[in-house]
């Protein structure tokens, strides 16, 4: 991947839908990954596959992923916690398995009954089963900048905690600020300090905008070297087990920083923000993502002659 290039994953059909009170058709979440896809997305976290009764925003994965287009060059994403979510997911056509360790353990029991630890080794084990059947698998570290019921998190329990799940051979260890509390500088010393523990294993980050810092944090972990970044259209979001959790970083807003920041994408935010403003009428509400409501710059000259 060239320098100045960022790879987006799009996880509005996973994390974004996961906290909204309606749960929504399968058709409609199929077309919510279709609209990521037509505007150019790629890589996409389409469903999880945890327990129904605990998440039931989630309960149609299988639906949902026999319902989506094989296009090349497409990954489908399925959120796995445990070896019997794995076991469902190797079942569909899903092509990466994305596994989750927790940084405490009041997070970790209240969001997949695990301790941290135990969470790290149902990590590994996910990612071997993925590896053994053909497909990918990548960890991503949640509460990795602060945890909802514990507080701050000490950076030394994120590095112990991705060189173990490094010994598994994830294609990708993700630093996940589920509760959207770290800063720039915070993003930046973390990163630091990961690196060294995990050789060349990338590193992908997934921001919640819960403070207000989320852009920032995704444009210091572009600086600090990171080229994969999570966002979710419109900026839906939030997570059932951590209070106060809100949307991840909008996508639209993340395109048209990096994009106008000279950093390829890949994505047509002309086509992104028309997925946006599809998705607000579904949604029925104003949702986070601030370039939808305002539009691009600079205009097309058609639209301002409409205008
Ligand atoms: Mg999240």
């Amino acid at each position: 991947m060239s320098q100045n290039r960022v790879e987006i994953v799009e996880v509005g059909a996973r994390d974004g839908l996961q906290n909204e009170p309606d749960i929504l058709p399968a058709e409609t979440k199929i077309t919510l990954i279709r609209r990521a896809m037509e505007a150019g997305i790629t890589r996409l976290e389409v469903a999880s596959f945890v327990n129904p009764k605990r998440v039931p925003q989630m309960a149609d994965a299988e639906e949902v992923i026999a319902g989506l287009p094989d296009v090349e060059g497409v990954t489908y994403i399925g959120l796995v916690l445990n070896e019997r979510g794995a076991e469902r997911a190797l079942a569909t056509k899903v092509h990466e398995l994305g596994a989750v360790a927790v940084a405490t353990d009041s997070f970790a029991i209240r969001n997949q009954g695990q301790s941290s630890n135990e969470s790290v080794a149902a990590a590994k084990a996910i990612v071997k089963m993925a590896k053994a059947a053909g497909r990918s698998g990548q960890v991503t570290i949640s509460a990795a900048f602060g945890c909802p019921f514990e507080g701050a998190v000490d950076s030394d329990r994120i590095v112990a905690m991705a060189a173990a799940v490094a010994e598994a051979g994830p294609r990708e260890i993700a630093l996940a600020d589920t509760i959207g509390v770290g800063t720039p500088s915070q993003v930046k010393a973390l990163i630091a300090k990961v690196r060294p523990a995990i050789g060349d294993i990338p590193l992908r980050a997934h921001f919640h905008n819960t403070r207000n810092t989320g852009l920032a944090n995704a444009w210091a972990a572009y600086e600090a070297g990171v080229r994969v970044l999570d966002s979710s259209l419109g900026g839906l979001g939030g997570c059932p087990f951590a209070p106060k959790a809100t949307g991840n970083i909008p996508t639209e807003d993340l395109v048209y920083m990096l994009s106008r920041s000279g950093v390829e994408t890949g994505v047509d935010l002309d086509a992104l923000i028309d997925g946006g403003r599809w998705l607000t009428e579904i949604m029925n509400r104003t949702l986070p993502a601030m370039v939808t409501r305002a539009g691009n710059f600079p205009h097309k000259p058609a639209a301002d002659a409409a205008a």
